[in-house]
């Protein structure tokens, strides 16, 4: 394996090779897993993975954990945070470096992922001096106090695409409220989406047993939904897996979190610019070769401009670079293995043979997917309803701003929704009626600024938000106090 130096020195490979981490580095009961290089296919190590045996222990040291760390003083998990965000500043280029090589991703992708992943640590780090309830009127010599304590032990389930900020956004949140925390990461991005992140709070002195890092696959995640010492459930995948955990939280009465899929409208109204129309639509669709849940899943553009617009989206396809992009500047990497480039190769198969017309890609080498343009796709193609999670614009045309909205809203999923208009008005209006989490007037639909609530409706999610003002509500519980000088003479 060649590693730059700043990389081996951070994480050696002595460290992590065939381990998890439980507070410290551990061999596994289970197999290894191979970490692969999506780019080359290489072979960059292995990583434990955990077994139900290994996960239980896990949850059971983590609870007994959590105890004493709610009892420090709040500056000293706040000054860990921060701790933990210099780390990171520190090892912003090894980081990076096993985004690209691991997670497939562009330098700049990896780079700004590094960066929000810093921010959601910083901004965990303001939490625990935050006031932490209420003072509610009472009857008279009596303190009554609503204030939110935190849940115990929080199982967090990441994905593979933002591998790292998607599980730093609960783990550090988490761990600021006062909880411990058990990690599953996808065993396809092990090291970046969870051995980097327990690296980094080691090394920041966290202590033993309040961070546990167990790579896995299906079953480790449903060990950990039903797990007796586990509060909470904070998932972040597909819709499929959200509702098997769903189902299982609700058997055994955790409180989940189920951040999902998505099939997001960006919505171009024909007095939009279209210049930068394109250079939104380019980045929506493509960014991270389509592997993001707000990724731009249908492109619907008002009629006037359609072809226009279609024509210039296309001479931009076919202008971007494909590449690895550890050993090149690429606009797009691989996709993250065989079976995702499968399935965007079968949509794409499937939208043309259900009368889309393919007017860029739709081929691919090794998991290079070309960037694709799929135009004239109607509501019956499974091209307008499915997930792709691949580098394929779906181009819709639309009539008028009711007609809009019908096909934006004609899907399950809710997640995000953009508009493109110098009418910042009519794009409001219009925005009003969309049934999404997040909405964006004059910008694409993949947004995340940290400070703000995040989480999907319907198909995309339960409800529930991550982030900013969302965290407290998120990984903290209600309890309601009393205090009084005197217990009461009751008359029974
Ligand atoms: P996935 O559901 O296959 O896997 C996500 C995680 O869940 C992995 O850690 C996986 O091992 C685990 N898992 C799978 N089955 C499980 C089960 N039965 N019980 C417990 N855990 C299980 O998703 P993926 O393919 O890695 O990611 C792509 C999907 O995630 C897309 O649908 C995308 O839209 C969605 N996503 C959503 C958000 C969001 O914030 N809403 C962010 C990123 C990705």
């Amino acid at each position: 394996m060649s590693t730059p130096a700043s990389t081996a020195e951070f994480l050696p490979h002595t460290l992590w090779h065939q381990r998890l981490f439980t507070g410290s580095w551990q061999a596994g009961n289970a197999v290894s897993s191979a970490v692969i290089e999506p780019a080359s296919g290489l072979s960059l190590g292995e990583v434990a993975l955990a077994d139900a045996t290994q996960i239980a222990s896990s949850a059971q040291q983590a609870a007994e954990a959590q105890r004493g760390w709610y009892q420090l003083p709040y500056e000293e998990r706040a000054a860990l945070l921060r701790k933990t965000a210099q780390l990171a500043e520190t090892h912003f280029a090894s980081i990076v470096d096993w985004l690209v090589r691991e997670s497939g991703s562009t330098q700049a992708k990896a780079a700004f992922e590094t960066n929000i992943t810093i921010k959601a640590l910083y901004e965990s780090a303001a939490l625990p001096s935050r006031a932490q309830g209420e003072v509610l009127p009472s009857s008279a010599g009596r303190l009554s106090l609503a204030r939110r304590r935190p849940r115990g032990v929080i199982g967090v389930i990441s994905p593979f695409n933002f591998p790292l900020y998607l599980a730093m956004r609960a783990v550090a949140p988490a761990l600021a409220t006062g909880n411990a925390v058990v990690l599953k990461p996808d065993p396809r991005t092990a090291v970046c989406g969870g051995l980097v992140i327990a690296r980094l709070f080691e090394l920041a002195g966290l202590p033993k047993g309040l961070l546990h890092v167990l790579p896995g696959g299906a079953e480790a995640g449903a060990a950990l939904t039903s797990d007796r010492h586990i509060a909470m459930i904070q998932f972040t995948g597909s819709t499929g897996a959200g509702r098997k955990v769903g189902e299982a939280a609700g058997k055994h009465l955790k409180k989940v979190s189920l951040e999902l899929g998505g099939k997001n409208a960006l919505i171009v109204l024909d007095d939009a610019d279209l210049d930068l129309a394109l250079a939104n639509a380019t980045w929506g669709v493509y960014l991270h070769q389509g592997q993001i849940c707000m990724s731009t899943g249908r492109l619907l553009v008002q009629r006037g401009i359609y072809q226009r617009f279609l024509d210039k989206l296309v001479t931009k396809a076919r202008s971007l670079v494909v590449g690895d992009p550890a050993s090149s500047e690429v606009h797009l990497g691989p996709l993250i293995n065989a079976q995702q480039r499968d399935h965007a190769a079968q949509v794409v198969k499937a939208a043309v043979e259900a009368g889309a017309s393919l007017d860029a890609g739709g081929t691919y080498e090794g998991l290079f997917f070309q960037p694709t343009v799929l135009s004239g796709v109607t509501r019956d193609n499974p091209a307008f309803h499915e997930e792709i999670f691949g580098p394929v614009a779906v181009v819709i045309p639309f009539d008028t701003d009711e007609h809009a909205i019908e096909l934006a809203n004609d899907t399950d999923y809710g997640l995000s929704a953009a508009i493109l208009s110098q009418n910042v008005g009519r794009a409001l209006k219009l925005g009003e009626q969309l049934r999404v989490g997040l909405l964006h007037i004059n910008d694409q639909t993949v947004n995340d600024e940290v400070i703000n609530p995040f989480g999907g409706v319907g198909a995309s999610g339960n409800g529930t938000s991550i982030g900013g003002p969302a965290n407290w509500e998120e990984f903290t519980q209600w309890q309601w106090l009393t205090v009084k000088g005197d217990a009461p003479a009751y008359p029974l």
